[in-house]
């Protein structure tokens, strides 16, 4: 299972120079995650991240990872109680 990027134990809000492209540096976006779980397509909206402004790479720090986590596990709950029905 993918959890947050190791990676990202820097500080909150230093931008940090993007390990994919090594040429651009991130900045903090608001940004809408999907994932699929399950066999679930699941988007989790207005997560906080660091964007690359070169490549458009997206990293998550812990504390965003975990928020997603959840979200993820919270629509699956739904999926439980019909709220949600598969596409
Ligand atoms: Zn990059």
């Amino acid at each position: 299972m993918k959890t947050g990027n190791p990676i990202l134990k820097q500080e909150k809000n230093k931008n940090m120079l993007c390990i994919v492209c090594k040429t651009g540096t991130t900045e903090e976006k608001i940004v809408n995650h999907s994932t699929v779980k399950d066999g679930y397509f699941i988007n989790v909206k207005n997560v906080k991240a660091q964007v690359c402004n070169n490549c458009g790479e997206v990293y998550f720090e812990k504390e965003a990872a975990l928020y997603i986590e959840q979200q993820v596990e919270e629509a699956l709950q739904s999926v439980e109680k019909r709220e949600v029905v598969k596409i």
